[in-house]
């Protein structure tokens, strides 16, 4: 079988480690990127050799673009190619407009859109025919319910703009690019039993979180050969959050 290699940002724990062990389990190498948590890291790469897959972590934070052209770097000195980019990692800033600081604006936008960006664009020298890039965005992108998360909203909106573009550049090499929007999925940055769930359930068609293996069995289709025809565009995986 050919060798594949994905790249997961953020693979460490929640939506990324899910997705990084799905696409371990559909065949290919995978390169996880964390921020602090190494033991966690470990951890989805044992899952992933579990898988027998090969697995490699690397410490690099999304929002300085020296890390984001390491990682690329890295995977492709391990594996001499990158098929799939999955950008997963970003930032949840909550905080109205009387409080958000400079430093706070500055941090989301380098995290959750100038990382994805430069990640994409290195990655892009290196995909061929066949490539597919997925961004991890949010439903809180198409409809913002409640009031604190203006910055978020727009950082997450930004990426459907990118996608489009970057579906047109890369289109005729063959490489597709999409953005998944989840709605809330159960996660150690938005657990199903805190105290602001219960309002958001009432937000959504079917009142309950999600799972990360639903955001992964989504981008695994995404990643599949058979999601071809699929691309610039943004899917919605949010229990009819934006219903
Ligand atoms: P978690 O907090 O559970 O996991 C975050 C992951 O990202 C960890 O692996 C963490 O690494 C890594 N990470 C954090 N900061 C950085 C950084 N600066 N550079 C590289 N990696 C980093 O988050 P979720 O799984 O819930 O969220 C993942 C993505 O999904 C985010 O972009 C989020 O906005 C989006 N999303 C989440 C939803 C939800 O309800 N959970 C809903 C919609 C979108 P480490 O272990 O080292 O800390």
């Amino acid at each position: 079988m050919t060798q594949r290699v994905a790249i997961v940002t953020g693979g460490s724990r929640g939506i990324g480690a899910g997705i990084a062990v799905k696409l371990a389990a559909d065949g290919f190498d995978v390169v996880i990127s964390y921020a602090r948590n190494a033991d966690a890291a470990e951890k989805v790469v044992a899952e992933i050799a579990a898988l027998g897959r090969r697995g490699i972590a690397v410490q690099a934070d999304s929002g300085r673009v020296e890390d984001n052209c390491a990682l690329v770097a890295r995977a492709v000195a391990e594996f001499g190619r990158v098929d799939v980019l999955v950008c997963n990692a970003g930032t949840y800033p909550y905080a109205g407009v009387e409080a958000m600081t400079v430093e706070q604006v500055s941090r989301t936008l380098d995290l959750n859109v100038r990382g994805v960006m430069v990640e994409a664009i290195e990655a892009a020298r290196h995909m061929g025919a066949g490539g597919r890039m997925i961004f991890i965005g949010s439903a809180f992108a198409e409809r913002v319910p409640f009031a604190n998360i203006s910055l978020y909203a727009a950082t997450k909106a930004a990426l459907a703009g990118f996608a489009r573009g970057l579906a047109r550049d890369l289109g005729p090499r063959g490489i597709t690019v999409n953005v998944v929007h989840p709605g809330p999925i159960d996660t150690e940055l938005n657990p199903a039993d805190s105290a602001g769930a219960e309002l958001i359930r009432g937000f959504m068609a079917l009142p309950q979180y999600g799972t990360t293996g639903d955001i992964a069995d989504f981008v695994s289709y995404l990643a599949s050969e058979k999601a071809g025809f699929i691309t610039g565009t943004a899917l919605t995986v949010d229990g009819g959050l934006t219903a």
